[in-house]
């Protein structure tokens, strides 16, 4: 591995430590949900639940009085779906909302607490990171909103890996690398700092750690806690650096085209990363070393290899005529940080190589 030269540039930086309590034990929930619920003296408990998790979260939940149940959760929050959770919230007077779920789920719960300011604990799923993060995102008419705010960041987290065996292994693999994603992307943020490249970088090593696990055996828990916890690191990593090029196009595919979130960020990762490590050598030596290997790019290329990682926007059905579209819409919100300049044909090559499976090599001694 090619050591770059002593980095001379001076330091500054902001960064923001999100207020959270994160209770994390596998086979645990239910009693840390009590505790929750207890300690916020909630008297009225809204449900919001992925269908898929109904039937966990009853268990989960079997100790406590809820005043409604909410089931109607929808991929990337339809504002339709939120205004209807608000209603419901507000005509049972609830008093806390307890998600479980995936980030769709927490992104209900949130979308709820945006307008009435009502605490949420968010029981995680999946390792999509969204219970770890201010952000919240609606979307109407095939356009994504997104904003941050401190009334959506859940009070608590309560992480029990055995709620995540349930995934089947394709969906685990892809939720997995959309948290690597949060890792990479964090790198170059524009608020990347020592903090999140820290909190990235060490949940990069977890998830390189946990994944290959949880293919080989989707039962051990071991492998699963690896994987959620570097799941919780790359999402604190990500609040803290800010969004980087990849969710960029992530957001435009998601939003516009309503690519399915986990597959696409998995598919997009390898193709950002090759763009950008050969300009971001400080932070594709991090990569390779969280990794394990003599580069980013091929460690990345090696774990999905080992994950059997889905390839090809293709894959995932978008079809050829979009491209230029989708190029025009990231072009508008490329962000300034990006540490190699992105112009039309550049991306335009990138989204191809994306939607083909092909990635581009990205060159350089540390890439
Ligand atoms: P998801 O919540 O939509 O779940 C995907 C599918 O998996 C659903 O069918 C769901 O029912 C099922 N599922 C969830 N957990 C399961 C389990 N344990 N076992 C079996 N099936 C399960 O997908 P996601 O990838 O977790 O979240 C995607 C959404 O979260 C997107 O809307 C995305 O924008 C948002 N998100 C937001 C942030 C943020 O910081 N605001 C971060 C990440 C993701």
């Amino acid at each position: 591995m090619t050591r770059p030269a002593p980095v001379r540039d001076r330091l500054a930086f902001e960064h923001r430590t999100l207020a959270q309590r994160v209770l994390f034990g596998s086979g645990r929930a239910a009693e840390h949900l009590g505790t929750e619920v207890d300690r916020r003296s909630a008297r009225r408990v809204m449900a919001v639940v992925t269908s898929s998790a109904a039937e966990t979260a009853r268990r989960l939940l079997d100790g406590v009085e809820v005043a409604v149940w909410f089931e109607e959760v929808v991929q990337h929050v339809p504002v339709a779906s939120a205004e209807k959770a608000r209603e419901v919230a507000q005509e049972h007077r609830v008093d806390l909302v307890v998600s479980v779920g995936g980030g769709s789920a927490t992104g209900l719960a949130k979308a709820v607490a945006l307008t009435t300011g009502l605490p949420v604990v968010a029981v995680p799923t999946t390792y999509a990171g969204s219970e770890a993060t201010d952000v919240w995102g609606m979307t109407e008419e095939g356009h994504k909103t997104t904003g941050s705010d401190d009334r959506v960041l859940p009070r608590t987290i309560v992480y029990d890996a055995e709620l995540t065996v349930s995934m089947p292994v394709g969906l685990s693999v892809a939720s997995g690398l959309n948290a690597m994603a949060h890792c990479v992307d964090s790198l170059w943020g524009p608020r990347a700092n020592p903090v999140s490249t820290g909190l990235a970088t060490e949940g990069a090593r977890l998830l390189a750690a946990g994944l290959p696990v949880v293919v080989a055996d989707p039962q051990d828990i071991g492998g699963r806690e690896r994987t959620l916890a570097g799941a919780y690191l790359a999402a604190v990593a990500f609040t803290g650096a800010g969004s980087g090029l990849h969710h960029t196009i992530c957001h435009v595919l998601g939003g516009r085209f309503e690519l399915p979130h986990a597959q696409t960020h998995a598919v997009v990762l390898p193709h950002v990363l090759a763009f950008n490590a050969p300009a971001a050598p400080g932070a594709a030596l991090r990569l390779a070393e969280a990794l394990r290997s003599e580069g980013a790019v091929t460690g990345l290329r090696d774990l999905y290899d080992e994950l059997g990682a889905p390839r090809s926007l293709r894959g995932l059905g978008l079809p050829e005529r979009d491209l230029p579209e989708a190029t025009e819409l990231v072009l508008r919100q490329v962000p300034a940080s990006n540490p190699r300049p992105v112009d039309h044909d550049s991306l335009a090559e990138l989204l191809r190589g994306a939607w083909a499976g092909e990635v581009q090599a990205g060159g350089g001694p540390s890439a």
